[in-house]
């Protein structure tokens, strides 16, 4: 099934067929599951999501950064297709089969480093979050975990106490998980002595911070995002991360990289890391692994993995044969039509546009990120304020034109861009545009 790449707006957004499908929403769901855009999708493929209307939007979402193959990418679908007829369900704890096996092995090979490697599968990204804990608790005997502002890790109960934003995250749900240590983040926008300032200044804190108040000692794990994503893609200032990743491994704390929102080709290389050329002890990954399956893996080195005793880790359907299937139909298509290059041709059309808005309208206080993951923060005017309210009206307009785009940040105030990779240009192109209106008309 082929879905043509084109914008097609038939009614108002949403529909009526949606609204009829909302109005179902509401009474049946609860209503703490919230919807960005509530178009009810019928078909989507590329960089279009087709809505019960028949209202085809571009997509500037990817489902939240998982969709980077497309959707419904032909190899993950003829992968999932024939397992689906082949077998389901048997618990890789119980009989095993080759596919996780050989997700495992793909893990290893094209995470960062070349050192011995070993991969475990879990189904989402808080899960495997949880688990690159308890792998790095278990090595080095020491429990405390240190995480940074801004960050967001998932939420379940540990993954809450990880994620620093309250709301919608983490109020009311307490008490949360103990021996989690916040520090600052380096975020060169927002850094009060400016951002020329922010990589030394911000490594002098952390360093501080954990000594005088946790104790190397006692720290088991420091866990950080390359690019920070749910927190307003804060891009670290340069030669911070390698900086936080050396100190570890002189004081014997493992170094966890979350990538489970920049990874698989996102940032224009297939980790965020690479980047910087930082190696992380354990890496995160889900989303973009398996083209919209459920799919979660923590990958690092053999002898941190391996500590743990035989039965320590799993769960019944962590590395489902059908979402494994999925993930090399995904890694293999990511491969052959190298969607790293792919993000990166996205990031030089995008990027001089966003610049240009930037130019244009002073309560855009800046613009960052990397690849096919970028961002602007939206201010009031000439100030560092931040405005959420111009950050949804702005983001509201774009849904209404056909656009589908998120919002993130600590204040709300960040319009993030999250196009599949294999998005065409004209379609990126006609986005920009529909963003540019968007601005013009708040
Ligand atoms: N870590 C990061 C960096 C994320 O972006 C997310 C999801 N937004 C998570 C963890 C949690 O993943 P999941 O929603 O699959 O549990």
């Amino acid at each position: 099934m082929t879905v043509e790449q084109k914008r097609v707006l038939n009614t108002a957004i949403p529909g009526p067929r949606s609204q009829v499908l909302h109005a179902r929403k509401s009474a049946a769901v609860a209503s703490g599951v919230g919807t960005t855009l509530p178009v009810y999708v019928e078909r989507a493929g590329g960089g279009i999501v087709v809505d019960v209307d028949g209202n085809q939007l571009i997509d500037f979402g990817s489902g939240i950064a998982v969709t980077s193959v497309g959707n419904a990418a032909p190899r993950v679908v003829e992968a999932v297709q024939q397992q689906v007829a082949d077998f389901t369900h048997t618990c890789f704890m119980v009989t095993p089969y080759e596919g996780y096996v050989a997700v495992a092995e793909k893990l290893n090979e094209v995470t960062p480093g070349d050192h011995d490697k070993r991969s475990a599968l879990f189904n989402s990204g808080a899960e495997a979050v949880e688990n690159a804990v308890k792998i790095a608790r278990h090595h080095t005997g020491r429990s405390a975990v240190v995480a940074f502002d801004h960050a967001y890790h998932g939420r379940t109960n540990l993954t809450m106490a990880l994620t620093a934003k309250n709301m919608p995250y983490k109020d009311g749900f307490g008490p949360f998980a103990g021996e989690i240590h916040r520090v600052p983040m380096a975020y060169p926008y927002r850094w009060p002595t400016g951002p020329e300032n922010c990589a030394d200044e911000a490594f002098e804190t952390f360093v501080s911070n954990v000594h005088a108040q946790v104790g190397e000692k006692r720290t088991a794990a420091v866990l950080i995002e390359p690019i920070q994503g749910e927190g307003g893609f804060i891009v670290p200032a340069p030669g911070f991360l390698a900086r936080v990743a050396d100190w570890c491994t002189e004081h014997g704390i493992v170094f966890i990289a979350d990538e489970i929102q920049t990874g698989f080709c996102r940032t224009g290389d297939w980790f965020a890391c690479e980047f910087e050329g930082v190696v992380p002890d354990l890496i995160t990954t889900a989303k973009g692994i398996a083209g919209g399956l459920p799919l979660a893996a923590v990958t690092g080195r053999a002898e941190m993995m391996d500590a743990v005793h035989t039965g320590g880790l799993g769960g019944t359907y962590g590395g489902n044969p059908v979402a494994c299937a999925a993930a090399l139909g995904s890694i293999e298509t990511m491969a052959a039509e190298d969607l790293a290059g792919s993000a990166k041709r996205i990031e030089s059309i995008m990027l001089p546009r966003l610049s240009a808005l930037a130019e244009k309208y002073d309560t855009i206080g800046d613009v960052r990120g990397r690849g096919a993951m970028l961002a602007v923060e939206l201010v009031e005017g000439g100030r560092k304020t931040p405005n959420p309210a111009l950050t949804a009206a702005v983001s509201a307009t774009c849904h209404r034109s056909g656009l589908i785009t998120l919002t993130a940040g600590t204040f709300g105030n960040v319009l993030r861009f999250l196009p599949p990779l294999v998005i065409g240009d004209d379609l990126l192109h006609e986005g920009l545009d529909l963003l540019e209106a968007a601005f013009a008309e708040n």
